[in-house]
């Protein structure tokens, strides 16, 4: 990987020599059950401790490769390597943002698609914001991923390397693209909000969860885990009886079916009450807050009007609404709104008694809104084709 680049021109490195390639036929080992892993280890002949000493290289020093694994003999590292990749990901291009809060990657997938991944440095967290699918089948109105559509879901492996990769880089942040961490730190919270709808992949999304907060794998906290959805309502049932005490996001964006149906067109399956219902159920359930996601857009859907009737429909529920200042993107029909409209929409609701926080913006400058340093490098492909 090369050093950081800037918001004009994006960093791309060239694939490494050690790294996989394009069309690198090894299975991934990350993609494995742990009794998969077990077998294959049997098969080699290998002691059941094996196994766990793999899991440490991997979730506690962020091992990329079977021959760093120091403490296997050598023979067994040697033919791992041949069968397995362990990281699905090879990093194509970064960008760190002037103020060295934000640092993007775009990741080249074993079959030549890409995703984008974003870490984000706060006072106190390093939150991690990670893709579920290439594309979305969504089709969000506002959103730059939706404007491709939907090409696969990621795997395990492919979610859970995301991590790996930026805990790698914040244990020995020295060795990287320069972000404002000068000692070593960890991954703090983790965000499902990047490329894709992380409940059109469920199965998937679920088992990365699991490996990422189990004790003996990455043992991250559930709870510094958010899932966030477009609100497809039979998962968010499913997920109240996961038992894992991760966060549910819904976006929300509009308060009646009219608004939100030309925004979030998934609405029209499941409309707004059904949605209000199903996070009802689910915080009974769990007896967990959830955050309604809201981003602003100038004249569509930030008036007070709005804003009394969002409060009005979120009265009861256990919830707290983040605005987000529209991020965007190109070639969109839509503006942001004003930082006073966003105050005054703020305050509407916070008169309701509806807490309310407005995200603070990130990244703008390096494209680290859904999927546009992605797009813009793909464009640029064109155009030198
Ligand atoms: N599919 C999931 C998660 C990915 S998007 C979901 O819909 O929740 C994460 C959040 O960013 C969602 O709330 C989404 O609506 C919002 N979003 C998408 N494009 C945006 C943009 N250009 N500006 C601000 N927020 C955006």
């Amino acid at each position: 990987m090369t050093e950081h680049g800037t918001a004009a021109a994006p960093s791309r490195s060239t694939p490494s020599q050690d790294g996989p390639d394009e069309g690198d036929p090894r299975a991934v080992w990350l993609d494995l059950s742990s009794e998969e892993q077990q077998a294959c280890l049997r098969d080699q002949g290998q002691p059941p401790f094996r196994a766990a000493q793999i899991r440490e290289w991997i979730y506690r020093r962020y091992a990329q490769r079977f021959a760093e694994m120091t403490n296997l003999p050598r023979a067994l590292r040697q033919e791992l390597d041949r069968c397995f990749r362990i990281w699905p990901l090879e990093p194509l291009a970064q960008v760190v943002s002037q103020d060295r809060s934000t640092q993007k990657v775009v990741f080249r997938l074993p079959d030549g698609q890409t995703i984008e991944t974003v870490l984000m440095l706060y006072r106190r967290r390093r939150t991690l914001c990670i893709s579920s699918q290439v594309g979305c089948a969504m089709g969000c109105t506002f959103c730059a991923t939706a404007q491709g559509g939907l090409a696969r879901n990621l795997g395990v492996g492919e979610m859970v390397a995301q991590v790996l990769y930026f805990a790698r880089y914040l244990a020995d942040p020295q060795a990287g693209p320069g972000m404002a961490v000068e000692r070593p730190t960890r991954v703090t919270h983790i965000v499902l909000m990047g490329m894709g709808e992380p409940m059109h992949n469920y199965r998937s999304v679920w088992a990365a969860i699991r490996l990422l907060t189990h004790p003996e794998a990455f043992g991250l906290g559930a709870r510094h885990i958010t899932l966030s959805t477009v609100g497809l309502v039979p998962m968010i049932d499913r997920m109240a009886e996961e038992g894992l005490q991760v966060n549910l996001a819904v976006s929300l964006h509009a308060p009646n079916d009219e608004l939100r149906s030309q925004l979030v067109p998934i609405n029209r399956r499941w409309p707004v009450e059904e949605l209000l219902a199903a996070v009802r159920r689910y915080v009974d359930r769990t007896h967990r807050r959830v955050t309604f996601e809201y981003a602003l857009m100038r004249g569509v859907n930030d008036s007070p009007a709005l804003a009394h009737e969002l409060a009005q429909r979120l009265q009861g529920i256990l919830c707290h609404v983040n605005l987000i200042p529209w991020n965007p993107i190109p070639h969109s029909p839509f503006q942001p709104t004003s930082p006073q409209d966003t105050r005054r929409f703020a305050q509407v609701l916070r008169s309701h008694g509806i807490p309310t926080t407005v995200r603070l913006r990130r990244g703008i400058e390096i494209d680290a809104g859904c999927g546009q340093l992605r797009r813009r490098l793909a464009q640029q492909d064109q155009a030198a084709a």
